[in-house]
């Protein structure tokens, strides 16, 4: 039987294989399978997703009054109405931006007046926040609460739902319209709001899924994400959806080791995504018992076959000891909010350890010199992406209001990452750093990303960052008992850059 194949239009998430679904032809594993750990379990087929998305669209459209072209803020935890309001904001051309429920009332303020947002659903955890701003966001005009309870000054989601007909007609948006707006993870500086068109979400994913993901229609995804990043669309929506695979979710509010190994030995998870740092907690844990199949123990992992990473560089010696613990390799990516997935290891590939793999379609991944040429193989430089005739379909379209920081990614015939690298004689990419990160001393480069990872090879070290120091002499290593992150859980090496800084 072909591969069962899942549509998608600009403007809203078909499926081409309903019949095959109702007639059994179809694997019987749902579009989406949550839990939350506390009994509550949902399973929607995509027949199913499409009725009640449908609902949900008439929710923004009519008593929201939302219309198509509106930024709408989704601060949601890992709950299904987040998946709703993705497909229902397609369905009706409306601009989806999500926000981890990690925002502050500070965060919530800057993201809700610099998109000029006219929607919010947020969930009851973030809602007092929301309060003590609303007032300076005079663009704001509809407040959607995703709670059982309801709340004076918000609509309920929930209420709205119940009655909303399961009939609406898909706004046919254009391909180069806006269809998301994605804030970076501010690692450097304030998130910037890159927005995606229906394009770049719709097929931009479609390859990584295929790919990088190695996903089939019988697969389950389990991307530990949370929703308020891009790594949530690529592993959680579009490019799971877009193969016709089942996205997991578990509503884990804090990560926890335990309930996490429960939850692969209990789900047919075939496929895992998390961010390294989840795998540095990991590997500090006996995982034997929990090893890939055949290991003849009772508490193996019931079905994971492919593991994933990326956001962040792995060092070499997470990969080995998972490998060793699990007898699973890890394939990490590496990408951006603002292009999706520009190297990875592929299944199948041989895995250079320490280096993100090779350069991965559609892009033309190369290193190149402040003039915008490309340099041989064994180079540091610039991580850039060649662009041909057109901008990639698979590209963010701008950063809102920003015309000159948009200008600035591309140098020549190049996007330029921000990233420095090496491509090595078979075409592998080697990390080095961001461009602010590496470090200067008595003229040499020194790529952070080589020096963290000889650290974390010390059995007391956990996890390492490394930045300059204004005393090039001294050169000292500092041992902390935390690591300034962002909310993804990304190492601030500016803020530890500052701080070394700040003290001469
Ligand atoms: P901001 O742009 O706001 O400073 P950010 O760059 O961290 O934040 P994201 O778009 O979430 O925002 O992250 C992309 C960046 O993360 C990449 O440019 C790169 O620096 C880093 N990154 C992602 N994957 C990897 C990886 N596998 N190895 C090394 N670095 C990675
Ligand atoms: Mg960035």
């Amino acid at each position: 039987m072909p591969p069962t194949r899942v549509q998608f239009s600009a403007a809203g998430m078909e499926h081409s294989d309903r019949a095959s679904e109702e007639t059994g032809e179809r694997p019987a594993s749902p579009a989406l399978w949550w839990v939350n750990g506390k009994g509550g379990e949902v399973k929607w087929s995509f027949g199913e997703l499409g009725i009640l998305s449908r609902k949900a669209a008439n929710v923004l459209t009519q008593p929201c009054g939302l219309a198509r072209g509106d930024r709408v803020a989704v601060i949601l935890p890992r709950v299904p109405e987040w998946w709703l309001v993705n497909v229902a904001c397609m369905r009706t051309g409306l601009v989806f931006m999500p926000g981890t429920t990690q925002l502050t009332a500070k965060d919530i303020l800057y993201r809700l007046r610099a998109s000029k947002a006219k929607g919010l659903v947020a969930s009851e955890e973030v809602a007092p926040a929301v309060e003590s701003i609303v007032s300076e966001c005079p663009d704001l005009k509809t407040k959607l609460l995703v709670s059982p309870r309801s709340r004076p000054g918000w609509l309920s989601f929930q209420e709205l739902f119940q009655c909303a007909s399961a009939e609406h007609s898909r706004v046919e948006t254009g391909s180069r319209e806006p269809a998301a707006i994605y804030f970076t993870s501010g690692t450097s500086g304030s998130p910037k709001m890159a927005q995606h068109s229906h394009s770049s979400l719709g097929i931009g994913y479609t390859l990584c899924g295929r790919y990088w993901l190695d996903l089939e229609s019988s697969d389950t995804i389990w991307n530990m994400s949370d929703t308020g990043w891009i790594k949530a669309a690529i592993g959680s929506v579009f490019s799971p959806w877009l193969q016709g695979a089942c996205v997991f979710v578990h509503q884990m509010a804090q990560f926890d080791t335990d309930t996490f190994l429960d939850t692969l030995t209990t789900y047919p998870i075939t496929t895992l995504c998390c961010a390294p740092t989840v795998y540095r907690m990991l590997v500090q844990k006996d995982l034997k018992s929990h090893s890939a199949p055949p290991t003849p123990t009772p508490k193996k992992f019931l079905k994971l076959r492919h593991c994933l990473t990326g956001g962040e560089p792995l060092n070499a010696e997470v990969r080995e000891q998972w490998k060793r613990q699990t007898g699973l390799d890890l394939h990490e990516g590496y990408g951006q909010t603002e292009v999706g997935i520009i190297c990875a290891n592929l299944k199948g590939q041989e895995i250079k350890p320490g280096s993100m793999g090779k350069g991965v379609l559609p892009y033309d991944v190369q290193i190149i010199d402040e003039n915008g040429n490309i340099l041989p193989t064994g180079q540091e430089g610039d991580i850039a992406l060649a662009l041909k005739h057109t901008r990639p379909f698979s590209f963010f379209s701008e950063y809102v209001d920003n015309p000159g920081k948009t200008a600035a990614t591309i140098r020549g015939n190049f996007y330029v990452t921000g990233d420095r690298g090496v491509m090595d004689s078979d075409g592998y990419f080697w990390f080095v750093g961001r461009a602010d990160d590496v470090i200067i001393s008595s003229g040499y480069r020194i790529g952070p990303f080589e020096v963290e990872s000889a650290l974390i090879e010390h059995p007391a070290v956990v996890e390492s960052a490394v930045v300059s120091s204004p005393d090039p002499i001294r050169g000292e290593v500092e041992f902390v008992e935390q690591l300034p992150k962002t909310i993804t859980g990304k190492i601030k090496r500016n803020v530890l850059r500052d701080q070394e800084w700040g003290r001469t």
